[in-house]
């Protein structure tokens, strides 16, 4: 099997779908079934189909792309990723694994392949967490990890469900089918930019991720009592933002004292009420994520954080409400996947650095239905959600190269 991975074509393809976006050039902005994701879907699908493969989607937009092998009934060899992105993102996050894999597939049907299993490229709807507050969601449905009842009544800023909105997009049948069972895949592979900056660092093209880190997300909201800036003195004041000061920094103080570089933990959103410089805050929501990729000690840390919640309310004389939104298990990705992605790797004589994945990806999830791995490319300064974001055509190619020998290591 001699593999030819079309660089060119395929840098272009990236371009031309970054094209399709609601922020202006060099920013991508694809928020889930809004125009620009339905005309991004609408232009892949003419990519695969161009290339010979079947098209078909779910009741959550998941999209699959098959090449039937040569024993269909066999549990596929799945692969895939997102094409959603944030407002202001780049062209490469997610994308890349779709792409990539798109054209992993033909370059094994130019090479003369015949897979024995069939060969998916799904592409999962809102990996972003963008318009419905959680991520992943057509991931976690086909995992069964977000139950139809649950999905059908999240809503978006406008109040708009997802039942509505999926419909209005063109998305019929039933959410219930979504879930798949456990039998459908022998294996999952994702290939993904890195989004941080080691392998740019230690000059390794490529990385075999062994767990993906998960994270536990918490709203907290703090109540104290505001007045006037000048009016209220320091003895009698309850000041929410204070207690807030004080959460985050324990918060910190824990993350850090596991000692374990995995555990990580971060406060992304403080709003404060009413916000005005001569008023004293009275109301404060607090977004906290924490994350590790050992599930008892990340979940230490959000004790910790809880039982620390009355001796601050106490000595600030607040209230404080923590509230979980999820708490996900980190994955311990499928030795076998991990081989055979290692295995691709020496054949055409490339470096790799096993990792973790610190972001989470649709492959926590697949992981829960299917043995799972994912590979890694280098991205820029690790740079990511942001319009610089950048992976060197060089890195996607070999990625892609990777990714196609492992697919038919898979499907033999
Ligand atoms: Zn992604």
């Amino acid at each position: 099997m001699r593999l030819e991975i079309d660089g060119r074509g395929l840098s272009s393809e990236i371009e031309e779908l970054a094209r399709i976006s609601e922020a202006p050039a060099p920013a991508v902005t694809r928020i889930v079934f809004t125009p620009a994701d339905l005309q991004a879907r609408a232009w892949l699908r003419v990519r695969c189909e161009e290339a010979g493969l079947a098209v078909r989607h779910d009741a959550i937009g998941n999209t699959f792309v098959r090449w039937d092998g040569a024993d269909p009934a066999l549990p596929a060899v799945g692969t895939g990723s997102h094409i959603d992105a944030i407002p202001n993102a780049g062209k490469y996050d997610g994308v890349v694994g779709v792409l990539g894999a798109l054209e992993a597939i033909r370059a094994l049907q130019r090479s003369g392949f015949r897979p024995r299993r069939s060969i998916e490229l799904l592409v999962f709807t809102a990996e972003e967490p963008t318009r419905f507050g959680i991520g992943c969601i057509g991931s976690r449905m086909l995992s069964g990890a977000l139950s139809a009842a649950a999905a059908r009544d999240l809503k978006d800023r406008d109040g708009a469900t997802v039942e509505e909105v999926r419909k209005t997009a063109g998305f019929a049948g039933e959410l219930e089918e979504v879930k798949l069972p456990g039998t459908c895949y022998a294996a999952f592979v994702e290939l993904h930019i890195e989004q941080g900056p080691l392998l740019e660092q230690r000059q390794i093209p490529l990385g075999i991720v062994t767990t993906i880190a998960a994270p536990a997300s918490l709203c907290m909201t703090i109540e104290g009592s505001g007045g006037h800036a000048g009016g209220v003195l320091m003895p009698d004041r309850h000041d929410a933002l204070c207690a807030s000061a004080e959460l985050i920094l324990f918060l910190e103080h824990t993350a850090l004292a596991t000692g374990a570089i995995d555990t990580v933990a971060t406060v992304g959103i403080c709003d404060v009420f009413p916000g005005a410089v001569n008023s004293i805050p009275s109301r404060v929501r607090l977004s906290v994520d924490i994350r590790d990729t050992n599930l008892e000690r990340r979940d230490g840390v959000i004790r910790e954080l809880e039982n620390a919640i009355p001796s601050i309310a106490a000595k600030r004389q607040v209230s404080i409400h923590s509230e979980f939104l999820n708490a996900e298990a980190p994955a311990d990705c499928a030795p076998s996947v991990v081989e055979a992605l290692s295995e691709s790797c020496g054949k055409h004589a490339l470096n790799f650095l096993p990792m973790v994945s610190r972001a989470y990806h649709d492959s926590l999830f697949m992981s829960r239905i299917a043995p799972t791995a994912m590979l890694f490319i280098p991205c820029h300064k690790g740079y990511s959600h942001r319009p610089d974001e950048y992976a060197s055509p060089e890195d996607i190619v070999r990625g892609t190269l990777v990714l196609a020998e492992t697919l038919a290591a898979l499907a033999a």
